[in-house]
């Protein structure tokens, strides 16, 4: 039983530790988590921030080229002027070259700059219903707005997009649809520009991204590995909305950091456990010696050490508990020296251990009472807070429990005691080193008037 309860506390002290630590460290893990986050979301907003700003000022070039045709009202032939004009300052502004900027009176491509490579653009007509990429031009001439498309496959070779305007102009009080001005970037000039690779290259893993008129996810640039839980922005450029996620490439939390951290934690928690442990055997061996210290060898009834140090103050003789109230008997074995001399030394030590037995049978020690070996064949029994019949009882009870005592291979030997006594008074009156004086009187008296006796 001793043991196990000492298992219990290291046991308890080792849960509690780790799941206080373990639980303190997840949460402080789970905030340093929510701030990344926070930071990622930064990097995701700020991405989407610099492909807006580049494709608004890229797009912006159709209303340059739009409003030149409202002032010229309607003459094409101010886009030779200014197209090449157009084109080499959005590649210095941007260092994006333009696949083509177009112009299309009546929907129907007249010119195109450059020519090169965009021949097959000219006489395309964009309010043509039935050709599939004319959605964008047509919606754009009914909504009266510049309008772009997704990425698409261009005639001329590699993925563009276009911005689509339309062109009114003022004739008699009304306003009359004059026809289309186009500009399509190379995506993916566009793309490379914004330098995502180096996303990637910094540990953040991201996939720009849009749904289609399908409602199909269309990732339009990744790293090489995908996003893990990311961190989700979307953004509009003009019609179209695109999303961006991002998440860091070794992931929000890392599992060796995690497998690291708990270890370290189970084996504090277990060092500061077994350390315990170690503790409470150490008490209990302690405890075991101190016993041993305190008790007569032969018979484990208690030393006179024990009396000395642990019961009575040495230096006046009172008791250290302040409740006790001792009466004391002094027992001595008669004759015993006889006993040695007619049986031999081992059957006295016998002898001695059956009466020590004896008084420990006529004593309860849950009341306080003590069995102490004086010396040799003399023992001492307090017997605490007893009225002076009980006392009484109990030396007639030893008198004859000695009396009965038999031993089989010697059916011979019989034993008697004598007993001296000193009943307690009152704490002063009843000083250890007083009772054992006027006690050890009793016991002569009782030797001399003919042993087998007590007196008090
Ligand atoms: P009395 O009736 O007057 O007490 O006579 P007695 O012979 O018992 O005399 P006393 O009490 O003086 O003798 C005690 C003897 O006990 C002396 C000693 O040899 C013996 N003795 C002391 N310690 C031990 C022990 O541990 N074992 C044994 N066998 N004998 C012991
Ligand atoms: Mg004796």
């Amino acid at each position: 039983m001793r043991m196990k309860r000492n298992w219990v506390l290291p046991i308890i002290v080792f849960f509690l530790l780790v799941t206080m630590l373990s639980g303190l460290y997840l949460s402080m893990t789970q905030e340093a988590v929510a701030q990344n986050r926070k930071r990622y979301e930064y990097i995701a907003k700020n991405q989407s921030n610099i492909i807006r700003d580049y494709f608004d000022v890229i797009m912006a070039r159709a209303y340059t080229l739009g409003a030149l045709i409202t002032g010229s009202n309607g003459d094409v032939a101010i886009f030779d002027q200014a197209a090449e004009q157009i084109y080499l300052e959005t590649l210095n502004h941007t260092g994006v070259p333009l696949k083509n900027i177009a112009i299309a009176p009546n929907g129907v491509v007249e010119k195109v700059y450059p020519m090169d490579g965009n021949e097959e653009l000219i006489g395309f007509d964009f309010m043509d219903e039935s050709k599939v990429g004319n959605e964008e031009a047509i919606a754009a001439y009914r909504q009266d707005k510049l309008l772009v498309t997704d990425p698409f496959k261009l005639v001329q070779g590699g993925v563009g997009m276009a911005g689509r305007l339309p062109v009114f102009l003022a004739q008699n009080n009304t306003s009359e649809f004059w026809g289309l001005v186009t500009v399509t970037l190379g995506f993916d000039a566009f793309l490379k520009h914004f330098e995502l690779d180096s996303l990637s290259k910094a540990g953040v893993n991201y996939e720009l991204w849009y749904e289609n008129d399908a409602g199909q996810h269309v990732t339009l640039a990744a790293s090489p590995n995908a996003t893990v839980d990311p961190v989700h922005h979307s953004f509009s450029l003009l019609n179209l909305k695109w999303h961006i996620d991002v998440s860091p490439s070794n992931g929000w939390t890392g599992f060796l950091e995690i497998a690291v951290a708990l270890s370290i934690i189970l084996g504090v928690s277990l060092l500061i456990a077994l350390l315990l442990l170690d503790q409470a055997h150490i008490k209990q061996t302690n405890k075991k010696l101190e016993r041993l210290v305190h008790l007569d060898s032969l018979t484990s009834s208690y030393s006179r050490h024990y009396v000395n140090t642990v019961l009575v103050n040495q230096r006046n003789g009172r008791w250290n508990d302040p409740n006790s109230k001792y009466s004391l008997v002094i027992i001595d074995i008669d004759h015993f020296k006889n006993i040695n001399d007619t049986y031999g030394h081992e059957v006295g030590d016998r002898a001695i251990v059956a009466i020590a037995q004896l008084l420990e049978d006529n004593s309860k020690s849950e009341n306080g009472d003590c069995v102490i070996r004086h010396g040799g064949d003399e023992f001492i029994v307090l017997f605490n807070n007893v009225s002076r019949e009980r006392f009484e009882k109990k030396l007639r009870a030893i008198a004859r429990g000695a009396e009965n005592i038999h031993f089989t291979d010697y059916p011979d030997l019989h034993l008697t005691v004598s007993m001296g006594g000193d009943y307690y008074i009152s704490p002063e009156q009843s000083l250890y080193y007083d009772m054992v004086r006027r006690a050890d009187k009793n016991l002569y008296f009782s030797k001399e008037c003919g042993r087998n006796q007590f007196v008090l």
